[in-house]
């Protein structure tokens, strides 16, 4: 069971819209949350990204296709997408802080 302050960064993760779509320039879309579990950590510390459904489940998303061919295919890694997401995480808080 996620606590609150999980509950909250995952859903201010998700507020960023679909990380893939936004790097391939589709805007945001509304996005779950993905646990990358490459590393074999456990699922309660893995990092987590924002994907929209079918970037997620899809057939083109890391579900459908696997995490090995969707990082083929689209050239990158699950990480590069979760440092980004937590680079435009920061960010956003900075904006809240100076303007909110
Ligand atoms: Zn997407
Ligand atoms: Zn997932």
């Amino acid at each position: 069971m996620a606590s609150k302050s999980e509950r909250e960064y995952f859903s201010s993760l998700a507020d960023l819209g679909c990380i893939l779509c936004r790097r391939l320039g589709y805007g945001e879309s509304p996005a779950q949350i993905h646990h990358i579990r490459r590393y074999g950590g456990k699922r309660d510390n893995a990092p987590v990204i924002p994907l929209c459904p079918e970037h997620h489940t899809g057939n083109t998303g890391v579900h459908g296709l696997g995490a090995k061919a969707f990082e083929k295919t689209y050239n990158l890694t699950q990480m590069e997408l979760w440092e980004e997401s937590e680079k435009l995480l920061h960010e956003k808080r900075e904006a809240n802080k100076l303007f909110g």
